[in-house]
């Protein structure tokens, strides 16, 4: 594979970070995973957007602009012929003495790199997940998309070892979502998900998905749930960059519904699909 690293296409052997990098020492860094499909970005300007933010919020600057980033990410897909999957982008604060407060002057470090994935065939989806509830042991500025990944990884491990495919994470009895995507109901066909707040990571995906489901004329509730209000729904899903929409048919070995991916599930992955290769570049 070709990786970009501060400025230069290399292959993956040769690219380096320096062990200084505060990434690497303070999760001090943002990152966005942008899906492909037939070669094609889907909503770059979404991730750049989200992307922006971040850096902000973190007193943090990107070393590169929105325009030479999207360019990055195209010779980077072009570079390794991907067809389909998604591409990793992560800014860090650079390298730096260890020290807790910010360097004066440090160059960010900006790391690119693809993978191959079947998104679109997708055995997980036909069938449907099932997830496991855990306590959300994040910190409080979800809405930030730092590289500091501990807990939803932890929580993935948890859910493996259980026989689960993920994990949805509760807080104060409320479900705030999944480890690496947002979490949604479907009760007496309105669709219910978390509002955007510092809790939850703001999807791109949830805004593409709420916006296609509006226009659908299908209705949309943005409050939080518990996980029994979620047991006790029609159907559950989960929306990511690189799973769009896929069914959730297990909560904590409960069935959901039928116990099979849902109608409105299933309807909102394929209108997804279709309205975003329309807006790909
Ligand atoms: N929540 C969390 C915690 C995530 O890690 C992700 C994926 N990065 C999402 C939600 C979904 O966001 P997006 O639709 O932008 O991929």
């Amino acid at each position: 594979r070709t990786v970009y690293v501060n400025g230069s296409y290399l292959p993956e052997e040769e690219a380096t970070v320096s062990v200084f990098d505060r990434g690497f020492l303070f999760a001090d860094g943002v990152y966005e995973v942008t899906s492909v499909l037939d070669g094609q970005l889907i909503d770059f300007d979404g991730h750049a957007k989200r992307l922006e933010r971040s850096l902000g919020e973190l007193d943090m600057d990107s070393p590169v602009s929105m325009d030479e980033l999207r360019d990055i990410h195209r010779e980077l897909v072009r570079r390794n012929d991907l067809r389909e999957g998604g591409v990793y982008l992560q800014i860090t604060r650079g390298a730096a003495d260890r020290d807790f407060l910010f360097p004066e002057g440090a160059e960010p470090t900006i790391v690119l790199f693809t993978q191959a994935m079947n998104l679109t065939n997708s055995p997980k989806a036909e069938k449907g997940l099932k997830v496991i509830s855990i306590p959300d042991i994040r910190w409080g500025r979800r809405d930030i998309k730092t590289v500091q990944l501990l807990a939803p990884s932890l929580g993935k491990m948890e859910a493996k070892k259980a026989g689960c495919d993920d994990a949805w994470m509760i807080e104060d009895g409320f479900v705030t979502e999944g480890t690496s995507n947002n979490a949604y109901i479907v009760k007496g066909g309105t669709i219910i998900t978390r509002d955007l707040s510092n809790a939850i990571l703001h999807g791109i995906t949830r805004a593409a998905v709420l916006r296609f489901a509006r226009e659908a004329q299908m209705k949309v509730e943005e409050r939080s749930f518990t996980i029994d209000e979620a047991k006790d729904a029609d159907e559950a899903f989960i929306t990511s960059a690189t799973t769009f929409v896929t069914p959730v048919v297990e909560i904590d070995g409960q069935q959901i519904g039928e116990g099979v991916p849902g109608t409105v599930a299933k309807r909102l992955r394929e209108i997804y699909l279709e309205e975003s290769r329309k807006l790909a570049d």
